[in-house]
């Protein structure tokens, strides 16, 4: 006997059927901070809507285990807020939202949870457009578009794909620009530049530098990577432990936050700062602490936007072009330069330079989107 299969509920059915929960927490400075919850899918989720002055928010979604609400509140908070900056500064044409779902993505991702977390973001019609971020993988980013339209990345036809050689482009203007503000000159040729982490775009930065022809200190916890890479390039290899510490000229952090701190700032031996890792200051503090030493910091949030410049192309009216990223990605060597400069004449930290500049942004509307998003997977 052949049985018929039911066809799978549209957006509008499942909307109807879910059983998602959607409360608003009033938090000052932000324009909207929604917990959302579905006692059916054993969903818990925040998702923050910081500013959408220059465009609807766009940022990813993190799934992970947070130990209490608190925890994932001011981590959604401070990640959406840092999403703002880093598309203001460089005029991505979107404004700063991010969502957090806590949950363990290895045990606890099923695929209810994650459609009534999309069934969540359609409700809000395109103000918040979700992306990838830690716990949250390709796949995952396929189930969510069944839900919702409002969701980048996913593989299509006019998709952006992987954002990393974007953000180690821009990480490698980036670099060129320190060695401009510390030498004069952007050539690397020569210069000793020590790279913390190998994973997706610190490797593509290491061969950006050796073809520019730094000396190249390398480490990763993962030490056969490691190993692997210092053959390639004729690179020396650092355990862990000591990469932070290396005599260099440019310390490049692409691996985590938090690498700028108390303990870490008396012991550093290099001369700039200048790497994709995200919230390297483990307080904005540090920035003013890293001036006082006479470092030369590249503002993550400035420093690292190449992929998401890269995921927000794909939104373009005729579709994903990979010379447009790459385009805008190319001049943060020029946003940076600027910033140094205002800090300069400000005579206070760089990383406090970018906030200002961002701001100044958003409060005159400089780089507001012109035209909406498009979103090219819903129409194949
Ligand atoms: P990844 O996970 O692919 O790579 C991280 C690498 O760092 C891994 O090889 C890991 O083994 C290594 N590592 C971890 N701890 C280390 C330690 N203590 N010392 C040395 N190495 C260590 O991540 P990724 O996508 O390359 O991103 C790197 C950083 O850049 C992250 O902070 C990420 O948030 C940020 N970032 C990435 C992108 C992107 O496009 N992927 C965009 C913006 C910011």
């Amino acid at each position: 006997m052949t049985q018929l299969l039911a066809p799978p509920p549209t957006q509008k059915e499942r909307q109807k059927q879910a059983s998602v929960q959607i409360e608003k927490i009033p938090v000052k400075g932000y324009e909207q901070v929604l917990k959302v919850t579905d006692k059916k899918a054993g969903l818990t989720a925040i998702i923050a809507i910081h500013d959408t002055t220059l465009g609807p928010a766009l940022g990813g979604i993190r799934i992970y285990p947070y130990a209490s609400f608190q925890d994932a509140l001011e981590d959604v908070l401070r990640l959406s807020r840092g999403m703002t900056y880093k598309a203001a500064v460089n005029e991505v044409g979107f404004g700063g939202g991010k969502s957090v779902i806590i949950a363990d993505p290895k045990t606890e991702k099923t695929p209810e949870l994650l459609l009534s977390f999309g069934t969540a973001v359609e409700m809000l019609q395109g103000a918040y457009i979700c992306a990838e971020d830690v716990g949250f993988t390709l796949d995952d980013a396929r189930t969510v578009l069944q839900a919702t339209r409002y969701v980048v990345g996913t593989p299509h036809a006019k998709s952006s794909g992987d954002p990393a050689p974007f953000t180690a482009w821009g990480t490698f203007r980036g670099i060129q620009s320190a060695a401009k503000k510390l030498f004069g000159s952007d050539a690397l040729e020569g210069k000793v530049v020590a790279v913390q982490g190998l994973g997706s775009v610190g490797a593509h930065v290491v061969d950006h530098l050796f073809w520019a022809g730094a000396e190249l200190i390398i480490s990763d916890i993962d030490t056969a990577k490691a190993e692997q890479l210092a053959a390639r390039y004729h690179a020396r290899t650092l355990p862990a432990d000591q990469i932070l510490k290396a005599e260099c000229d440019i310390l490049v952090p692409c691996a985590l936050g938090g690498i700028i701190n108390d303990q870490t700032i008396p012991q550093f031996r290099c001369k700039a700062i200048a790497g994709c890792a995200n919230n390297q200051l483990l307080r904005d503090a540090h920035g003013n602490a890293l001036r006082d030493r006479g470092i030369l910091y590249a503002p993550d949030f400035v420093i690292n936007a190449g992929g998401l410049l890269n995921v927000a192309a794909e939104l373009e009216e005729n579709g994903y072009n990979p010379k447009l990223p790459r385009y805008k990605a190319h001049h943060i060597y020029d946003t940076l330069l600027a910033i140094y400069e205002i800090a300069e004449k400000n005579r206070e930290s760089t990383h406090a330079a970018a906030l200002a500049l961002a701001e100044y942004r958003i409060k005159y509307a400089i780089g507001k989107r012109v035209f909406p998003p498009i979103f090219h997977h819903s129409a194949e």
